[in-house]
């Protein structure tokens, strides 16, 4: 896998697009993992990695979008 900013070797992936990134174009941000809904609380919540790898130029949302479909 190459970089897709200046095709060098990547050493990790974004978490959110798959781009390779080599450790020049890396950058680290919160990732969210897994949510968690709870009836009981009425609210969800999230399991963050606070430092996953991620491109920088993809821009994932901060909330999943509602997929009514996938259901
Ligand atoms: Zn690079
Ligand atoms: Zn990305």
């Amino acid at each position: 896998m190459l970089c897709w900013f200046c095709a060098k070797a990547a050493r990790g992936s974004c978490r959110f697009c798959g781009r390779g990134m080599c450790e020049d174009h890396a950058r680290f941000g919160p990732y969210l993992l897994e949510v968690h809904r709870s009836d009981s609380r009425r609210r969800a919540e999230g399991l963050v990695v606070e430092d996953a790898l991620t491109c920088g130029a993809c821009h994932p949302r901060p909330q999943p979008i509602p997929m009514p479909e996938l259901d």
